[in-house]
């Protein structure tokens, strides 16, 4: 099942890609695989995926010893403070800056532990109240205090966009996130790479694509609904 599905999704990204002149190459699918089990996991794997999405510190420190080392693991929900040492050497990618105080934590627990850790900031484009990010206009300052720390490389941004029936109801979402990350990369700001674009999840990936994505997260359409229960 698994494998069945992610081989339609990865089929939907090529052909959101052909809608819009762009090479499949250029966008990653990240295995969003938050409350399953690592036998899942290892499916996923052995279809050839290798850049999975978690967004609790604990179960990825439980997942990362199960499954094969090349994994590229992406923290991609809320990242608490307190548990930035836990990780910080174990993720390819944390998709979730959202304050100066966090970049600051991440920084210092980086350098204890000599790594650059890559980074996205996390941008609330439909300023939502239940969701974490900063607002569009707070993103070119925190960028650029970010962009003097030296164990935090700045790659690019990551929204959530809203829930939506119609997944063309966010299609303006991404294209704001996109013109943020034109806008700021055209100020060639020192150590700070605006190549990166996480946006995108199951309701939405192809309009996604088509605005932009170079990342895409997606746990429903791989893995099935998830049981918060268990
Ligand atoms: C859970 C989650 C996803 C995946 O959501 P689906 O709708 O199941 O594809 C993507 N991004 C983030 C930040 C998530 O927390």
């Amino acid at each position: 099942m698994v494998a069945e599905n992610l081989e339609q999704v990865r089929k939907n990204i090529e052909l959101a890609c052909k809608e819009a002149g762009r090479d499949p190459k250029e966008v990653t699918l990240i295995s969003v695989s938050k409350t399953k089990p690592v036998s899942m996991l290892q499916e996923a794997y052995d279809a050839g995926s290798r850049d999975f999405g978690e967004n609790k510190v604990q179960e990825i420190m439980d997942k990362v010893p199960q499954l094969p080392s090349d994994i590229r693991w992406h923290m991609i929900g809320h990242l608490q403070r307190n548990k930035v040492k836990y990780i910080v050497d174990k993720v390819a990618l944390i998709h979730s800056v959202d304050s100066l105080r966090l970049a600051e934590t991440i920084e210092h627990e980086a350098a204890k532990h000599s790594v650059t850790v890559p980074v996205l900031i996390e941008v609330n484009v439909a300023q939502e109240e239940s969701k974490f990010g900063l607002k569009t206009e707070e993103v070119l300052s925190l960028v650029e205090s970010v962009a003097s720390f030296p164990h935090i490389h700045i790659e690019g941004l990551m929204t959530i966009a809203p829930y939506v029936e119609d997944p063309e109801e966010n299609r303006g979402i991404f294209r704001q996130l996109k013109k943020l990350s034109v806008d700021i990369a055209a100020k060639n700001i020192n150590n700070v790479n605006m190549s990166v674009l996480s946006m995108g999840m199951t309701g939405d990936y192809q309009v996604a694509v088509q605005e932009g994505a170079t990342m895409v997260r997606v746990g429903t359409g791989i893995f099935g609904e998830r049981n918060y229960a268990v």
